[in-house]
């Protein structure tokens, strides 16, 4: 921008332009954070599953949930974006209360159709600080008569970073309730699985940026067979994150991951899609294993 500014000294239409963009970014902002808590109460936003495969039993039991927000007039906001502003903003806890119960309400409809299948939710860094935050989840499983192994809770490693003991304590509470903690986006961040070792946590996600080129990158195979083979030793589950293609998927069996989640076994889809996607596939998972030895 500087650079962008000198060239533009005597050009002060092109110094508009650039206060303009900012001026349009700020607007933005500014727009999401007032219309997000009225959205949230109007069921404006929804709730898309992600599959996670299980590698070892070529079946889904499990999936991620993740929040979609289209906007009247923005259109799709992506929840990166959202997310971070609110997180800022402090209104991060309306966002985690509504997904929490909107997938609690969700789980407890597949529960009494004899479904059994967990969902993992996102918490944010802010949530890990909230110390009511188990007493309100197990509120939420008690109103919908759930057992807590119907939920999973993913964290980052930064969020766990922010204050190690605290979240620790809320972690563990979480856990001993009977809920199923993994840390998300793993390789991403500055900590070492030695360190992971201390949190209360089962599972690890491998970061997509390491799966996305597994079959081509010998270095991201490494880490990610390394990463595996060292979270199982120390007892952990691990989940790679992103996977899109059959190469991919070849490696990661060859490494023993437990679960994959990625475009190449589904979008996230909504709820009614993603009950759908469950029965065809329950009914010939081995198929998409298969294809492996014709490719
Ligand atoms: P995340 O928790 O790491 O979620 C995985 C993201 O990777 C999702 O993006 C998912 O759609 C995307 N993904 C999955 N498989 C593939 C693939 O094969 N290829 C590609 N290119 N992408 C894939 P999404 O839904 O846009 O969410 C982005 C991030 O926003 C999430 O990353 C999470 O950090 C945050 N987020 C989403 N929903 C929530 C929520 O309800 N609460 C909180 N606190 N954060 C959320
Ligand atoms: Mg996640
Ligand atoms: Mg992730
Ligand atoms: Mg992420």
């Amino acid at each position: 921008l500087d650079i962008a500014l000198n060239h533009a000294k005597d050009q002060p239409g092109l110094v508009a332009f650039y206060q303009q963009g900012q001026d349009e970014s700020h607007q933005r902002e500014l727009t999401i954070l007032r219309d997000l808590p009225a959205a949230l109460q109007q069921n404006q936003l929804f709730v898309v599953y992600q599959p996670k495969v299980d590698l070892q039993q070529q079946s889904c039991c499990s999936a991620e949930a993740l929040i979609r927000w289209v906007h009247p007039e923005l259109g799709f906001v992506p929840p990166d974006e959202f997310i971070q502003l609110a997180e800022h903003a402090g209104t991060i806890a309306l966002v985690t209360e509504w997904m929490l119960s909107t997938v609690i309400a969700q789980l407890s409809v597949w529960y009494r159709q004899n479904k059994t299948i967990k969902v993992a939710v996102n918490l944010s860094a802010h949530d890990l600080t909230n110390p009511q935050l188990p007493d309100d989840i197990a509120a939420l499983l008690k109103l919908h008569h759930l057992p807590a192994s119907v939920l999973a809770l993913e964290v980052t490693e930064g969020a766990v970073m922010q204050d190690p003991k605290q979240v620790i304590q809320i972690l563990t509470r979480l856990r001993n309730m009977g809920i199923e903690l993994a840390i998300d986006d793993f390789g991403t961040g500055q900590s070492s699985l030695a360190y992971l070792k201390q949190l209360p946590v089962h599972e690890v996600k491998i970061d997509r940026a390491f799966i996305k080129d597994i079959e081509h990158n010998q270095d991201d195979a490494l880490i990610v067979s390394a990463t595996t083979q060292l979270a199982h030793s120390l007892g952990l589950k691990v989940t790679a994150e992103g996977l899109e293609n059959l190469a991919g998927l070849a490696k990661l069996q060859q490494y023993q991951c437990d679960t994959v989640q990625g475009y190449f076994f589904s979008k996230p889809l909504t709820s009614e899609l993603f009950s759908e996607w469950l029965q065809q596939f329950s009914e010939k998972s081995p198929e998409w294993f298969e294809q492996e030895s014709t490719s």
